[in-house]
């Protein structure tokens, strides 16, 4: 598979650019902080933030680019999602 080109964002120039992967007419983008799958509408570009934590990097916005399709793959390459209700990085003290 070819690499996906990053070259031009389109956003904020302070908004991070993360690869979401196509899941029917939604795209997914991971989250390491909460370490879950935000999801959005089509088409890729700059979005506000889903991230409930405060404490979260991307919790200003970040830019879309589309990296391909989400498959099985891509989701397991990303590791364990979280569950419960607390934020996974910052613990179970801070409810967010
Ligand atoms: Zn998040």
């Amino acid at each position: 598979m070819k690499t996906p080109a990053f070259a031009e964002p389109h956003g904020l120039p302070n908004d991070p650019v993360l690869p979401a992967y196509r899941d029917g007419s939604t795209l997914r983008v991971w989250c390491e902080h909460e370490r879950t799958w935000h999801v959005h509408g089509l088409p890729a570009g700059p979005r506000a933030s889903h991230c409930r934590c405060e404490s979260s990097p991307l919790r200003g916005g970040y830019d879309l680019e589309e990296a391909g399709p989400f498959t099985t793959a891509i989701r397991e390459q990303h590791g364990r999602e979280r569950r419960g209700s607390h934020c996974p990085t910052c613990g179970p003290r801070q409810k967010h």
